[in-house]
């Protein structure tokens, strides 16, 4: 038999548990430049309050691939020339920027370190900026044609069953930006 005393202590015990349980937010990673962090290759942001104001509901891990990858900012933009981020996680150098140099090998480390990133916390879901050669979750730039396709940073955590959403995904069809 348990007295009161033991009995109240495992009352208290039960209910800080279970706050523990129900105060566990899902963690996100998101692409750094839709939080605001001025990382793009111009070094601007894209920044989304959309997405800043899921804070209150999840924790947002903001991630820039190019710049995990060792490119500087700014930088030269880039895009691909053929294919997209499925070939170069082939070993295919499909990237160039527009001083005509191969960036391939950044683009495919900084989506190494955004998948460790991933593994690290146990992420699941990852909300990317469409279009970038790294984030890009529907479309990308082929030369300069806007195409269908993944980025390499998209197509590396899909491969390896993380959900990846763009900007757009997480809104109304009436509220979704070009
Ligand atoms: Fe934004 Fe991704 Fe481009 Fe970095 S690589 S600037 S996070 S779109």
């Amino acid at each position: 038999m348990i007295n009161n005393a033991e009995f109240l202590s495992i009352f208290v015990d039960i209910i800080l548990l279970s706050r523990c349980v129900t105060t566990v937010k899902e963690i996100i990673l998101v692409s750094a430049c839709l939080l605001g962090l001025r990382c793009c290759y111009n070094e601007c942001n894209n920044t989304d309050q959309l997405i800043l104001d899921l804070r209150k509901k999840c924790i947002l891990i903001p991630v820039c691939p190019e710049q995990l990858g060792g490119m500087q900012t700014p930088r030269p933009p880039s895009f691909f020339i053929k294919g997209d981020g499925s070939q170069t996680l082939e070993g295919i150098d499909n990237l160039i920027n527009d001083r005509n140099e191969n960036v391939s090998s950044h683009f495919r480390k900084g989506s190494e370190e955004a998948l460790k990133i991933c593994r690290l916390f146990n992420i699941k879901t990852a909300i990317l900026k469409d279009k970038s050669p790294s984030c890009g979750t529907h479309q990308i730039y082929l030369k300069e044609k806007l195409t269908k396709g993944m980025g390499v940073t998209a197509t590396i955590l899909k491969f390896n069953g993380i959900r990846v959403m763009s900007e757009n995904d997480i809104r109304r069809p009436d509220e979704r930006k070009n």
